[in-house]
């Protein structure tokens, strides 16, 4: 039988390692999982590649896919618009894929309405030090943007009991590890329903 896929988000401060921890899963479970990539119309940062990081689109493109209705979810976040293209994330989760949205609080909460056995994943670094700390060592935003992602984290820490899992990042492998083992089991809890 072949089991439809499992939408997972997975949130977190700007900071908290869940980009990494979703490039761990995607390389160590390549058949297992894809990942959606989003639109925005924040700029590239240095490395960003458009179609493989983000699909970075003009504030008029954007608002044009929202007419279309081609959006999952959109959120704005810290001035830009941010959203997940509908048609991948329905295509990987028919093939059997489990599908990760990296996306900020407002857009997991969209879909949690519309889907809701999605799975929601919080992740956190161990302290706010951590949090900072790792912003900075990033370097690839200002210290006028880093305090608003900082702003930011702590408004979304307000909402993080929506989700399904706190996810504790102070080992990646193990938290790599933790997340597979809690979508296996939840896929078997759906497959007994
Ligand atoms: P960044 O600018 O650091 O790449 O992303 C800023 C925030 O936007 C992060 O919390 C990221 O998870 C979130 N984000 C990225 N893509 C999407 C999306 O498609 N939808 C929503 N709602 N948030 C997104």
């Amino acid at each position: 039988m072949n089991q439809k896929g499992k939408l997972i988000i997975m949130s977190g401060f700007s900071g908290s390692g869940k980009g990494t921890i979703t490039k761990l899963l995607l390389e160590q479970f390549q058949d297992e999982y894809a990942l959606s990539v989003s639109a925005t119309t924040r700029g590239p940062r240095e490395g960003e590649v458009n179609g493989q990081h983000y699909f970075f689109l003009s504030t008029e493109e954007f608002e044009q896919m929202i007419q279309e209705n081609a959006f999952l979810e959109y959120a704005r976040y810290v001035d830009n618009y941010y959203g997940t293209p509908k048609k991948y994330v329905e295509e990987q989760l028919n093939r059997g894929r489990n599908v990760i949205l990296e996306i900020e609080i407002q857009g997991a909460l969209q879909v949690k309405k519309l889907v809701p056995d999605a799975l929601l994943l919080f992740v956190t670094p161990p302290s706010a030090e951590v949090l900072k700390k790792r912003l900075k060592d990033r370097g690839t935003e200002t210290d006028e943007v880093i305090a608003s992602r900082l702003n930011r984290a702590i408004e979304e820490a307000d909402g993080c009991e929506a989700y399904d899992y706190l996810i504790i990042n102070d080992d990646l492998q193990v938290c790599v590890k933790q997340i597979h083992h809690i979508i296996q089991s939840e896929k078997c809890k759906m497959a007994q329903n």
